[in-house]
């Protein structure tokens, strides 16, 4: 695996590439690798000619100061799990790489109502940060697919929506959620749960399975209250527990019973937001 610190030489590998129609597939992330980012790395390995995985932990995108301090970082471990993946080019850049000065950062992008719900209502300005490092980010690799994981559902409607406009022709591939045999999604930010909460954490997929079981065409109001007091009685900080259109996200009070559904949650365990969803196959 090739590392890359700097656009420059990055892009003299990838013009190349380029040049001999190889097909360039791109998994960006924020590290601390686990194996949710490496079934990203070896679908894109299967898909395409050259993987591109960045590790980028993007300040704009954190509305809480103290959650990007947090962050951990483990790019030893990160580097020695890309190459078994087969990774062929890992990016690296620094901050200043990213956002220099002369760069101009101050434009919108145009969410509506995607960026008012959900995590865009509890984090405001996290899907603009998001937007703008993938667009940084796409215009320098220039892949013709982009793997992202479910696991970010919103995320992907996000991205799917902004790409259609600025990246025309990129392939958006959405991959499983991977999980932990207990259920628990995989999530970098896992490693900051103690013991006695990682125990606890199981709780979300277990309300997830609660919603999929338990929902009935009609009023759903009900079930997810449901869904709110079993997590706060196990501990958890609710920020909202969902069910949307699967493909408009547009959140539901009553379900005709056809519908496509994704139930959603973002809930956290003291200092911890975990976040997660599952789709309702039919
Ligand atoms: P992150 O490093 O958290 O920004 O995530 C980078 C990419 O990995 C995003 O597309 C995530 O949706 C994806 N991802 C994170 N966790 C998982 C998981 N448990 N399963 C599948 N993909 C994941």
């Amino acid at each position: 695996m090739r590392l890359y610190k700097t656009i420059k030489d990055l892009t003299v590998l990838l013009k190349n590439s380029k040049a001999n129609n190889i097909n360039i597939g791109f998994v960006p992330t924020m590290g601390a690798l686990h194996n949710g980012h490496i079934s990203l790395v070896k679908k894109a390995k299967n898909e395409s000619g050259l993987v591109v995985c960045s590790i980028f932990i993007n300040p704009t995108q954190f509305n809480d100061p103290k959650d990007f301090a947090k962050y951990p970082v483990t790019i030893n471990d990160d580097i020695y799990l890309l190459e078994k993946a087969g990774c062929d080019v890992l990016f690296l850049p620094s901050v200043e790489e990213m956002y220099p000065e002369r760069l101009k950062t101050d434009f919108k992008f145009e969410l509506g109502y995607l960026e008012t719900i959900l995590d865009g209502k509890f984090r405001p300005g996290h899907f603009q940060g998001v937007c703008q490092v993938m667009d940084r980010l796409l215009s320098i690799v220039l892949p013709d697919k982009l793997f992202m994981g479910q696991k970010d559902f919103q995320q992907c409607m996000v991205l799917k929506k902004m790409t259609a406009v600025n990246f025309a022709g990129l392939q958006l591939i959405i991959c499983p959620t991977q999980r932990e045999i207990d259920g628990l999604a995989m999530s970098s930010r896992n490693v900051r749960l103690s013991k006695e909460e990682r125990q606890r954490a199981i709780k979300i997929f277990a309300t997830l399975q609660f919603f999929k079981t338990n929902v009935k065409p009609g009023d759903v109001t009900s079930i997810k209250l449901s869904a709110t007091n079993s997590l706060i009685k196990a501990g958890f900080k609710v920020d909202y527990t969902e069910i949307a259109n699967a493909e408009s996200l547009q959140l539901m009070d009553n379900w005709d019973g056809n519908e496509p559904l994704v139930f959603l949650i973002a809930a956290f365990l003291n200092k911890v937001r975990l976040i997660d969803n599952m789709l309702l196959d039919r």
